[in-house]
């Protein structure tokens, strides 16, 4: 297949649902990784057009979702005092801390931006020297090149105003973490198509083999994801627990080296807490201490932040794929997209916003075929 329309041909996903009907012989659970393929299952009705055997559930792969209520708090207090520009990706704007967010503190005066890229908020930098400019540096390893280019820009241009709140996070130690609990219903994965696009997929093979789980990774349009479905149930129904890339007009095996060579100079793993999740050991990137002078948290002189997350959301446990937004009790009601108590209904890949958007409730699994 060559063109985009493919991808979204209804005959051939029509043809793949077929196959999957045909090699399944028992029940599966399946976690897509990425909140941007639940986005897609669900808008597809993918869900509801596999066959009974197969469930999906939903994993950690929502950059946004998983970044720390502490984080949110640190980045409201830099953000709140004079003479910072404070920037961010636009979802992390309406993103609720513990007290309030980012689209509040701008309404009480803070200089708040939303950008597009971080090398845009090394140009604020530049353009207002009297000022700090501070981006906030969340998601995966997709967005870490980014970033990273954005601190060896503003270290080569010598641009003392800028610095970055780090809360990057890795996706395979997550996957690793998950898998390693005793609650785990998950018997394979569709890896997200985007990070693999960055790292490709050889850290993932010890993974499969430690785990005994098949690892596809998977594109985002219908095509591709019924089709990494497909593969994964191959593997399950024949006993085989390997890295297959569906994904492979876009994904190497080895990755994109010089992005993971710009990673590699600016960052170093460390371990991360996940919101609503928990820490997993070496999950995350922070700044070398070469360039830690480009590190908010410790220009600001930010402390620990202890915070208690609303009792009543389950977010965490629908990441791990343990939960459905529909079983949350506040799903619809108090929680809505223009109401979020949580980050998973706040941004543009979190699942229960996925759900809202397209009225997926509990009874619509008996439309299943
Ligand atoms: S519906 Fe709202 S409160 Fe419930 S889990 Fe989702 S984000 Fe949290």
């Amino acid at each position: 297949m060559k063109y985009l329309d493919e991808f979204r041909d209804p005959k051939i996903a029509r043809k793949l649902l077929d196959e999957i009907t045909a090699a399944i012989t028992k029940p599966w659970v399946i976690m897509e990784v990425c909140g941007g393929q639940t986005h897609a299952i669900i808008r597809n009705g993918i869900d509801q057009l596999l066959p009974q055997e197969i469930e999906l559930v939903h994993g950690p792969g929502c950059p946004v979702c998983v970044t720390p209520l502490e984080m949110i708090d640190k980045a409201l207090d830099i953000a709140s005092r004079p003479n910072v520009i404070f920037t961010s990706f636009g979802d992390m704007l309406r993103v609720p801390g513990s007290k309030k967010d980012l689209f509040v503190v701008k309404s009480e005066g803070g200089d708040v931006r939303m950008v597009y890229s971080p090398l845009d908020a090394v140009k604020i930098a530049r353009k207002n020297p009297d000022k700090q400019v501070v981006f906030f540096a969340v998601g995966f390893e997709t967005t870490a090149p980014l970033t990273a280019m954005a601190v060896w820009q503003a270290h080569q241009q010598n641009i003392d105003n800028f610095s970055m709140l780090v809360s990057h996070v890795l996706v395979p130690p997550a996957m690793e973490a998950l898998l390693g609990s005793p609650d785990n219903r998950v018997q394979a994965f569709l890896a997200a198509g985007h990070v693999c696009t960055v790292m490709g997929w050889e850290e993932y093979v010890p993974i499969a083999q430690k785990h005994k789980v098949p690892i596809v990774v998977t594109g985002f349009e219908p095509v591709d994801i019924l089709e990494g479905i497909l593969m994964a149930v191959r593997q399950l129904e024949d006993g085989r627990a390997e890295v297959e890339n569906q994904y492979a007009r876009v994904v190497k095996r080895e990755g994109n080296r010089p992005a993971i060579e710009v990673i590699r100079k600016v960052f170093q793993v460390t371990d991360r807490k996940w919101r609503g999740i928990g820490e997993f050991p070496r999950s995350g990137f922070a700044l070398r201490s070469e360039f830690e002078k480009y590190d908010a948290e410790k220009r600001f002189a930010l402390g620990d932040i202890s915070v208690e997350e609303p009792p009543e959301c389950i977010s965490g446990l629908i990441l791990q794929g343990l939960k459905k937004p529909y079983e949350c009790g506040e799903f619809g009601r108090r929680c809505t997209p223009q109401t979020p108590l949580g980050a998973t209904m706040v941004s543009s890949e979190g699942a229960c916003a996925a759900y809202f958007a397209y009225h997926r409730q509990k009874d619509d699994s008996v439309e299943k075929n």
